[in-house]
């Protein structure tokens, strides 16, 4: 059986407030366990709503507004208003999720900033950005992240050092084919594995490749048909969790019948020959429906 990872990215608030309670019961429902990867800190989504997913996903995709999916108050966190701190606010919600049987790991202290900006910080504000992360984590939750998850698919060359470091086995910051071992910025071989989102996402698909949900549905169920390759999908609280839940579960459906097994990170990890994987430096790629650059490995260029 190939092993299909859920990886549930919780990026704002609303996300984790109105978007994990419904994912959670239909993986109960359907007997599937996932991994979330949480924002934890402050919620300062505000006007880049629009740049957590494709620039114009939201314009081509929506009839509704994003003021109806999001609410003001989304919008207005951390312009007009303080971004509020999810994890002190919503840990409890977070808790559900473990208490359900799902891995739980991190995705990022203040997801903006990360994704704005990590790609250009040095190693002391990227350690200083985990650290907040991880503290705020163990507050909420009351256990440390397992696994971890860049917000954006954004990081630098010191970010395979600081997962070492921080006592990671596996990581998923990247897009691509399959696991590999990324070489930290002195040239050695990282012991945290990464394992790529190796398929795309509901928001790069929609209003590109897929006109609607049923295209999107069979596009993605188009690129699983070999059941023999582990896969990683990444999901949104924001978009299969409110909006896309339903076409969320004919996915799972679908992916059953493939005979794939949906599941947690830590099962595509766990499965993993760790002493054969490949060890490649972390570079940039650029993938159709989505605009600017996600880490891969090596690929085109390399991390500065
Ligand atoms: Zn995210």
């Amino acid at each position: 059986v190939a092993r299909l990872a859920l990886k549930v990215d919780v990026d704002t608030y609303v996300g984790t407030a109105r978007g994990i309670p419904p994912l959670l019961d239909l993986f109960d429902r359907l007997g599937v366990r996932a991994t979330f990867l949480f924002s934890v800190g402050p919620d300062n989504t505000g006007r880049a709503i629009r740049r957590i997913f494709r620039p114009g996903f939201f314009g081509k995709v929506r009839r509704t507004s994003v003021v109806s999916n999001y609410g003001l108050r989304t919008l207005l966190n951390g312009t007009l208003l303080p971004g509020p701190q999810i994890g002190r606010k919503l840990g409890h919600v977070m808790q559900a999720a473990l208490r359900r049987g799902h891995e739980v790991g991190l995705h990022a202290y203040d997801h903006v900033a990360w994704q704005d900006r990590v790609a250009e910080r040095d190693r002391s504000w990227t350690l200083n950005e985990l650290d907040k992360g991880m503290d705020a984590f163990h507050s909420a939750l009351g256990t440390a992240p397992s696994t971890i998850g860049a917000a954006g698919w954004q990081v630098n060359a010191h970010v395979p050092e600081l997962e070492d470091r921080l006592g990671f086995d596996y990581a998923s910051d990247t897009r691509g084919e399959r696991p590999f071992r990324p070489l930290t910025h002195r040239g050695d071989r990282a012991r945290c594995v990464q394992l790529p989102t190796t398929l795309p996402t509901l928001d790069e698909l929609l209003g590109t490749v897929a006109t609607d949900v049923d295209d999107l549905v069979r596009t993605l169920l188009g690129l699983t048909e070999d059941a023999s390759r582990d896969q990683v999908f990444t999901l949104h609280a924001e978009l299969e969790g409110l909006r896309y839940i339903d076409c969320f579960e004919r996915l799972l459906v679908g992916w059953r019948n493939q005979g794939h097994d949906p599941g947690r990170l830590q099962d595509n990890y766990n499965a993993l020959d760790v002493a054969v994987i490949d060890a490649q430096r972390l570079g940039w790629t650029e993938l159709p429906g989505r605009t600017g650059r996600v880490a891969a490995a090596h690929l085109e260029t390399s991390l500065p």
